[in-house]
């Protein structure tokens, strides 16, 4: 068995650990103990700093999941768009394709509780099924792995998918969606590095939450897949009480340039039942988006975005930088609230206009971007009166 197999055998699991390590009461455990299990492994465990933390609060059940009802079981229709078991086909040229139910750590926020640490709902049967979808629609050019999480499997078993998966030859890119270099970092090992390289283009795209997470052993880990040639792309969730400030946020965007992953979505949490408690305000979203751009380097900013609920997929949300726009201009303003008016080109025409001068504030170092007016975010209607 290798050590991060005997990790995972360590976590924290049974209704008994959970009344004994975290205080919980026993029928509640019970009841959060039936509605998901719980699996907390030795390392995640450790980062764990007070009750109630960022940690804690992504990992140990809570009561809190009990008392909301009328939420979904699968807010983004993944079942119904699914075409063959395992398949999720929501994009014309990509597919999800879940290869395992197992996670190295049950987030108590996950969208998919409906069917993760359940194998009969994710199952090693319907792999067949899956690879013939994708072997017959030659459409897909870009196949995820995700589950669960699919370094759970073996180097083994991991791949065969992806010897599989390479002999169609209409499979451009290769991503796998792994959640073990945030929670579990001792599965990336040199073995599987090795492996990996072999089935290139293969993108990794991992989900830290919290600054805390970036520890010595997660940097390592992040730091060995990107040798091994895979680009390395970041999911969060905006959570309450986990990440929903700027502060936090930008720390952790900027610490995962430096472990060399790439910030990719931050999404609102899903609508899923038992999650309620995790969910901030869109505003709250915005504004930390808003405190990003321009404030630190356009690499960490990733992509806001609201994963529609009723499979409509994931819709980008920008705070409004859109002042005004009519057929001669536009009006934008930028990160410090200043104000910029850009000449608008009708395409066809011959003369490329230079971005108007209104005002020389002369900050700008070369004249041409003027300031107008200071402006909040929030005064937009206002805002479009400046036109003339
Ligand atoms: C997120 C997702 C994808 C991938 O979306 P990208 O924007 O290409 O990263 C594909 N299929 C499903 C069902 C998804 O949820
Ligand atoms: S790792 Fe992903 S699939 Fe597994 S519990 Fe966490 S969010 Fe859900």
């Amino acid at each position: 068995m290798e050590p991060w197999q005997q990790m995972l055998r360590e976590s924290v699991h049974s209704v008994d650990q959970l009344v004994e390590k975290f205080n919980l009461d026993r029928s509640i455990a019970q009841q959060l103990d039936r509605f998901f299990q719980a699996r907390i492994n030795p390392y995640y465990l450790s980062l764990i700093r007070y009750p109630g933390d960022p940690i804690w609060r992504q990992c140990v059940p809570d009561r809190a999941e009990l008392e909301d009802y009328d939420a979904f079981e699968d807010p983004l229709n993944e079942d119904a768009m699914s075409p063959v078991p395992n398949i999720t086909h929501r994009y014309p040229d990509r597919v999800l394709f879940l290869v395992t139910s197992q996670c190295g750590m049950y987030c108590r926020f996950c969208t998919r509780k409906r069917k993760v640490g359940n194998s009969d709902k994710i199952s090693m049967k319907g792999l067949e099924s899956a690879f013939n979808y994708i072997q017959s629609h030659s459409e897909i050019r870009d196949v995820i792995l995700s589950g669960g999480d699919p370094l759970m499997l073996t180097d083994y078993m991991l791949e065969k998918i992806l010897m599989r998966l390479r002999k169609i030859e209409h499979v451009e890119i290769i991503r796998l969606g792994t959640k073990m270099p945030c929670v579990l970092p001792q599965r990336i090992t040199p073995k599987l590095c090795s492996m990996l390289k072999k089935y290139h283009p293969l993108y990794i795209n991992t989900h830290f939450n919290h600054p805390w997470e970036i520890t010595p052993e997660s940097s390592r880990a992040c730091q060995m897949l990107a040798d091994a040639g895979c680009p390395v792309g970041n999911q969060s969730v905006l959570m309450k009480g986990v990440n929903d400030d700027p502060d936090t946020i930008k720390e952790l965007m900027q610490k995962l340039l430096k472990i060399r992953v790439k910030p990719y979505y931050l999404y609102m949490a899903d609508e899923t039942k038992g999650a309620n408690h995790f969910r901030t305000s869109i505003r709250t979203g915005i504004e930390i988006m808003d405190k990003l751009r321009g404030h630190t380097s356009g690499l960490a900013i990733p992509y806001f975005v609201i994963d529609a609920p009723g499979g409509g997929g994931k819709i980008p949300i920008l705070p409004e930088y859109v002042l005004h726009h009519d057929d001669e201009k536009i009006v934008l303003r930028n990160y410090k609230n200043d104000i910029y008016v850009y000449k608008d080109m009708k395409d066809g025409k011959e003369t490329v206009r230079k971005v108007d001068v209104i005002e020389n504030n002369g900050n700008n170092g070369n004249g041409k971007h003027e300031k107008i007016e200071k402006v909040t975010p929030h005064h937009i209607p206002e805002l479009a009166i400046i036109d003339n």
